[in-house]
Order: C-alpha cells, then structure tokens, then sequence
C-alpha cells in the first residue's frame, strides 16, 4: 500500500466495529478475566491484548498498529508526550556507567530534562555531537557507547544530518540508533529504512494536528521492542484514550495538511529570502541551504516549520514586529493548522559547535491560513520592526 493509502486504511477494522468506520474510544482501567487460566494466560504476554488498561486498549493499539505500518516498524508504543518517549527511548538502553552520543542541535528539553537531568541523575556520560559529523561518528564512539541519539533536521536551526552514514557507524560498535523524526513525520522521511533502530514522533505536534492533544509514539525494529514496551511500561506510560483517537483522527488527513503546510512554508521562506530585515532563512527545502543535498536524497517532503535570522535589531524592535501580529501567534509547540513564530535562542541550548549567528533568531510555523494574509502580517510586522529600531 502506498502511505496515502495507509492513512486512511491504517489500523482500522469496521467490520469488527458494527461496520462504524472509527475505532471506538475505549476507557479502561480494569479488566476482568471469565476464569482464573485466562487471567493466568494473559500475564505470560501482557503486551500482547487487552489485560489492564495501563498496558493500552483496542484504541492505543490501533493509533500504535497505524504508525507502526507508517514508519515500517515492527510495533509501535504510545506514551502521554513526545518527551516521555525520548525519556523512555534514552533510559531503555543507557544505565549507569553507560555512553550515549546526542546531536547538539536537539529539541530543548532533550537537552535539559531527560539529558543532563534524568541521564546524569542515573550515571550516564551523554557527549553532545557536531550534527554535521556524519560518519566521523566512529571517532567519538567508545567501548561503553549504548545509544547514538539523531533529530534531522535539529530543533530551532533545522541542520541536516547524515542518517544512514550516522546510523551504519553507531551499529557498527554495537550502540542503538535512536531519531527524533517529528518534522518530517513518517510520511516525509522514514528513519528504520535509513538504518535507524527506534523512531520517535511527537505526535502532538503534525499527527494530532490540531493542537489538543499530547502524546508520543515510539516506533521499533522487533529486535528492540520488547526493550522499549518495557521500559515505557515500568515508568506507568500510559497514553489516553481520548488523545489515542484524536491522533487516529488526525493520521486520517496527514497528509493533505502536511502538502499545504510544506507549501505554504516554502512560499513564506522564499519571501523572507528577499526581505531586507532578515540575514539567513534555514529551511532545508531551499536549493541554498547547506543541508539541501542530504534532504533531497532523503526525504520526500519539507513541513510547515523553519527559522529565520534577522540582521542585528534590538530586542525591543523585535518585541514591536512581534506583538502587533494578527495571524502569527506566540506560543510553544507546533503542528496544528495556525500560523506561529517564537523568538528563540539557539545559543543557549549548543555547546559542541557554539551558535555564532549575531542577530536575533526567529521560528516560524507556516499554518493552513491563506498565504497572502501571512505574508501581509509578516509585512506589517517588518514595518513596526523598522520603525522601532
Ligand atoms: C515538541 C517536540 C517534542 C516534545 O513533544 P511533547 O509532546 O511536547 O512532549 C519532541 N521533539 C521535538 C522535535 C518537538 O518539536
């Protein structure tokens, strides 16, 4: 089946459903067994079927079955954010005395929370690594190296990474390839054909889609599942219900939204190109950025979220371009149909290969809003930008 196929057939079975076309939401906490061999029989496999509602339910399984197929895994596990199925990814392969490579460009709490938190809590060594390392990889590995982390492109500075040469050398020496692959989301780029072990989706983010809901999927090889659905179970993940369905529901149009959020980007991007307020656009799509090669051998698609780099303007001209946007909101996350832009600071969450750009840095989220309306916010935006500098 091809994926636009996929999106709509995907774990679903109407037939066992009165012939209703969604999967049911399924609310459960208890389970309750016809005899005692049954209740017995279901704790040899407890991952396998319905045994208590921490362990999921027929609508956990069936957004688990369809991202699964999406990404070409074995099976899949849903947990209650993007952040716990790093969290869960990361603790599942790395103990004490262990050594995990991640990419400096990683989305924030990546970096903060589960690394040099919860890791360096556990007495795991964690070497951030120059994005740009491809195959070099193997000199940073050593003896007790368990997990190489990879997010393509990084948060914030959207740098592409090398994923099947990374990946080739990390098994090489034995470690499990993790990947973050929420910007391209399964349909754009396919990390397990890439040689990556484990992929990632903040499903929160392109797979709700809407912007009501939080949860992450972690997709595996067979090899490494039962590591995985161990781990998220021992730290009590357990995804709702209700956001199950919501991402089910959102799988369904993935990628007619994603189409239009790619196109809607890539106009913005093209326009921000020639305006004179900004110094650099990182969007992989565009033929000029340095990661452009390895995305067009890749990936099959660009989403809605980039940066920009504004020339040298004080923070309080910013501030005015900012707050009199009509259809750019401010906020956290991404991935629903509204437009966003945040000021971020890319400089302070590096530290292998430092962020020298001078100017204040911008993320923008293109939505599904009409793009001359976007750009025409944007416009009056430079205009206060100017005017207050
Ligand atoms: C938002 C985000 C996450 C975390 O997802 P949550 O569901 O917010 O926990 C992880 N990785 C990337 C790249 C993200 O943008």
């Amino acid at each position: 089946m091809k994926k636009d196929t996929l999106l709509a057939h995907a774990g679903r079975d109407p037939e066992a459903n009165y012939g209703i076309i969604n999967p049911p939401v399924y609310h459960a906490s208890t389970v309750v067994f016809p005899t005692l061999a049954a209740l017995e029989e279901s704790e040899k496999d407890p991952f396998t079927g319905v045994t208590y509602g921490r362990f999921g339910t027929p609508t956990t399984f069936a957004l688990e079955e369809a991202v699964a197929a999406l990404e070409g895994g074995y099976r899949a596990v849903a947990v209650p954010s993007g952040l716990a199925a790093i969290a869960a990814s990361l603790i599942a392969f790395a103990g004490a005395g262990d050594h995990v490579l991640v990419a400096d460009n990683v989305y924030g709490p990546t970096r903060q929370r589960v690394c040099d938190l919860i890791l360096a809590r556990m007495g795991v060594e964690v070497t951030y690594y120059d994005p740009l390392v491809g195959a070099d990889i193997a000199r940073l590995m050593r003896d007790n190296t368990r997990v190489v982390f990879l997010e393509s492109p990084g948060s914030l500075t959207f740098e592409l990474q090398d994923v099947p040469a990374i990946a080739a050398a990390a098994k090489a020496r034995g470690a499990v390839v993790v990947m973050d692959n929420t910007w391209a989301t399964p349909l754009y780029f396919k990390p397990l054909a890439h040689g990556v072990d484990i992929s990632i989706q903040a499903a929160t983010k392109y797979i709700v889609g809407h912007a009501d809901a939080m949860l992450g999927v972690i997709t595996t090889t067979e090899e490494h599942f039962q590591t995985v659905k161990r781990m998220a179970h021992a730290l009590g993940h357990a995804a709702a219900p209700d956001d199950c369905y919501l991402a089910l529901r959102g799988l369904r149009t993935l990628a007619v939204r994603l189409a239009r959020h790619q196109e809607t980007g890539l106009a913005l991007a093209r326009w921000l190109e020639g305006r004179p307020e900004v110094a650099r656009v990182l969007h992989p799509a565009l033929p000029d950025d340095p990661g452009h090669s390895l995305w067009k051998r890749d990936f099959t698609g660009a989403c809605g979220l980039f940066s920009i780099v504004l020339k040298d303007f004080p923070k309080s001209a910013v501030a005015a371009m900012l707050d009199g946007l009509e259809l750019f909101a401010m906020g956290f996350s991404w991935g629903g149909y509204e437009s966003l832009i945040l000021l971020v600071y890319p400089e302070a969450v590096r530290s292998a290969v430092p962020w020298t750009a001078s100017g204040p840095t911008l993320r923008l989220h293109a939505g599904l809003e009409d793009v001359q309306d976007l750009t025409a916010d944007l416009e009056r935006g430079f205009e206060r930008l100017a005017a207050a500098a």
